[in-house]
């Protein structure tokens, strides 16, 4: 049998993890599975939440896999086929992956007999659908139109209008793939992953040429148009005024344009926090101790300087 292997896409904060988490609960929990994960910054804080549930997890951080760092996916697929021969390999790119290109690696001729690319799953955000198709339209479509199966994310906050748009606007990009617009808690990370399996599979030749021979001249690696910030810090932040702050991150004046945060910070009272900003919405959740504070940020036109004052201890 040869090993399966999943793409999870999904633009900056869309739900990707969130939802791997899920396929491990309820469908994948007795399947002998390596995760490869891919941060565009350094601080690697999904695969460190993976790793804590006792998975195999492959992190390739500080880049993105389709491009900048594509022949360290094509090595980890190997060495991970030569190590564990797993039934299994799901791959999470960075939010800002192109698919098509990650594809292609998972099909060059060495890996071809002893793996296959199986389903190709994009995640998309249904509140967020305009602003990254209009502001990152290239990394954006690229994920919505390889993709077999799209799963909406955060249905459940959206009106059914809203939903019916995006998934008509989907359509015009990708009118083969299956869309699913169920809210999340509703549906069996096993209904998914059966539909996602059966849902046909063209090679990426195939859908090539139309697409690529279309956008050639707008071809940009995620460096070119993304920049990261990111640090340690041991600063030591207010509960009471850890919202606002993490909230603040909208305020483009301050910060430049920040797309995605997330990271685990200390605060009062010897308490830690995981943090997961997105444009008009951030979750922040308690959690165990860790050794430090980290926190990454995505965005365009950063203000580093601003950000470093904010988050790293001043004195
Ligand atoms: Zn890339």
């Amino acid at each position: 049998m040869k090993t399966k292997i999943d793409i999870i896409s999904g633009f900056l904060g869309a739900g990707k993890t969130t939802l791997i988490k899920k396929f491990l609960e309820e469908k994948l929990c007795n399947e002998k599975i390596v995760i490869i994960e891919n941060e565009f910054g350094e601080v690697g804080i999904d695969g460190t939440l993976l790793k804590k549930s006792g998975l195999e997890v492959k992190e390739i951080n500080s880049g993105c896999i389709c491009c900048t760092l594509v022949g360290d996916l094509e090595n980890s697929i190997k060495e991970i086929m030569d190590n564990f021969k797993p039934e299994r390999i799901i791959i999470e790119p960075s939010g800002v992956g192109k698919l098509s290109e990650i594809i292609k690696v998972c099909e060059i001729d060495s890996l071809k007999n002893i793996t296959k690319v199986n389903m190709l799953l994009t995640v998309v955000d249904v509140e967020r659908f305009n602003l990254h198709i209009s502001n990152f339209g290239e990394f954006f479509e690229n994920q919505i139109i390889y993709a077999n199966t799209i799963l909406l994310s955060r249905t459940q906050e959206a009106t059914e209008e809203k939903i019916e748009t995006v998934t008509n606007s989907i359509r015009k990009i990708n009118p083969k793939a299956s869309i699913v617009t169920n809210p999340w808690n509703s549906i069996n990370g096993r209904e998914i992953i059966t539909l996602a399996e059966n849902d046909l599979y063209d090679s990426i030749q195939d859908q090539d040429e139309v697409y690529l021979n279309a956008h050639r001249h707008h071809h940009h690696d995620a460096p070119e148009v993304f920049q990261v910030w990111e640090s340690e810090t041991s600063k030591v932040f207010m509960k009471d005024e850890i919202k606002d702050l993490l909230n603040g991150l909208q305020d483009k004046e301050n910060f430049g344009k920040v797309i995605r945060g997330k990271g685990i910070l200390k605060i009062d009272g010897n308490k830690w926090i995981l943090f997961d900003y997105i444009p008009a919405k951030l979750e922040v959740k308690e959690m165990s101790g860790d050794y430090t504070g980290r926190l990454c940020v995505i965005g365009t036109d950063l203000n580093k300087e601003q950000l470093k004052d904010t988050f790293n201890n001043i004195n």
